[in-house]
C-alpha cells in the first residue's frame, strides 16, 4: 500500500518536491503523525456512510485519512499553491472533491446539496487556521447547516472555552453562542511534535455534536447573543451593573435589579454564573418589555 501523507519523511519530501513555504499568516501547521489523525476520525464517528466536509486540507494528511474512512470528502483550500499539491499527494482516491475558495466566503448549504446524498450522514473534520478557528465555527453553527458534528483541532484555550462549564474561568460568551447549538467536548490534548512546523501553542480536539434542537427557548437569536456578550462585558461587574451599562438610559440599575427579581435571578450576581436557559430567561424579558 501507499505510503501516508502524514509522516515527517513523506511531508518533507512533498514541501522539497514543490520547493513549498510556510505561510504563517494562514495559519499553516501542517500534521505528521498519523496515529493522531486516526484518533481525530474515530471521535468524529466516520465510517463508510459518512459524508465530510474538511478546511484546509494543505498537503492533505488528514484528507487521505478521510479519503480511507469516509464515503466522501469535500475539501475547502483557500491557498491556490496547494492545489496542483493536493492533485498529485491524493491521486487515486477518486472520492475527495477540493474547493479552491476562503471558507468564510463559501455557501456550504449549496454545496453539501451537491455533493452528498440526501439523508447522508455529515461531518465537519479539520485541523483549522488558528487565527480565524472562532470566526470559522461561529459561521457554521450559525448557518444552522445539516452537519451531525464538527471535529476540530484548534487551540487548547480556544476548545476549553467553548467546552466550558458555568463558574469556571473559560467560561464567557462565545460558550454560550457555541453551547446554544451544540454539546461541546475537548476530547484528546494533542502535543506540538505531531506538526510541521510546530505552533507556538497548545492544541486539543474538541468535538461540537449538533443539536436537534435549541436547548432553550429565545425570542429573538440575535438579541439573545448581544444581550449574553453585554453580561460579560466586564467580567468582575455584577450582572446589574452591566446590563444598565448596556441599556444605557433606558432603565437604571434599581428597575434592572427588580425585573431580575422578577425572573429569580439576583442582580449582583456575575454574568459567568448563569446558565444558558438563565441567559435564556434574561434575554426574554427584555426583548418582551422592548417588543
Ligand atoms: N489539514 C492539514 C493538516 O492537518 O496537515 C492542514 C491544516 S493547517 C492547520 C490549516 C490549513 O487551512 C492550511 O492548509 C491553510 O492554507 C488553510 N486555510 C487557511 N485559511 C483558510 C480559509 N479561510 N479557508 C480555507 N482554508 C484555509
Amino acid at each position: 500500500s501507499k505510503k501516508h501523507i502524514a509522516t515527517p519523511m513523506r511531508t518533507k519530501e512533498i514541501l522539497a518536491k514543490y520547493k513549498f513555504s510556510f505561510k504563517k499568516s494562514l495559519g499553516q501547521n501542517f500534521l505528521i503523525d498519523v496515529n493522531i489523525l486516526e484518533n481525530i476520525i474515530r471521535h468524529a464517528g466516520i465510517d463508510k456512510k459518512s459524508g465530510v466536509i474538511e478546511i484546509g486540507p494543505g498537503i492533505g494528511a488528514l484528507t487521505e485519512q478521510l479519503a480511507i474512512h469516509a464515503e466522501k470528502v469535500l475539501a475547502y483550500e483557500i491557498d491556490q499553491r496547494l492545489l496542483p499539491i493536493l492533485a498529485d499527494t491524493l491521486e487515486g482516491y477518486d472520492n475527495v472533491e477540493l474547493i479552491h475558495q476562503d471558507i468564510l466566503e463559501a455557501t456550504v448549504e449549496q454545496a453539501i446539496k451537491a455533493n452528498f446524498k440526501p439523508d447522508q450522514p455529515i461531518h465537519i473534520v479539520a485541523n483549522l487556521p488558528y487565527y480565524i478557528t472562532t470566526p470559522i465555527l461561529m459561521k457554521l453553527l450559525r448557518e444552522q447547516l445539516p452537519v451531525s458534528s464538527l471535529t476540530v483541532m484548534i487551540q487548547k484555550e480556544v476548545a476549553e472555552r467553548m467546552a466550558a462549564k458555568p463558574n469556571s474561568k473559560s467560561y464567557g460568551s462565545l460558550t454560550v453562542a457555541v453551547q446554544y447549538y451544540t454539546e461541546a467536548e475537548v476530547v484528546m490534548k494533542v502535543p506540538k511534535s505531531v506538526f510541521m512546523p510546530q505552533p507556538n501553542v497548545d492544541s486539543s480536539v474538541l468535538r461540537l455534536t449538533t443539536r436537534e434542537n435549541p436547548p432553550v427557548h429565545v425570542e429573538n437569536e440575535d438579541h439573545f447573543f448581544s444581550i449574553v456578550q453585554a453580561s460579560f462585558a466586564q467580567r468582575r461587574k455584577t450582572l446589574r451593573n452591566n446590563l444598565s451599562h448596556f441599556f444605557k438610559e433606558k432603565y437604571d440599575k434599581e428597575t434592572i435589579g427588580k425585573m431580575l427579581d422578577g425572573i429569580g435571578i439576583d442582580g449582583t450576581r456575575r454574568g459567568e454564573s448563569l446558565d444558558i436557559s438563565e441567559f435564556a430567561a434574561l434575554a426574554n424579558l427584555f426583548y418582551k418589555d422592548n417588543n
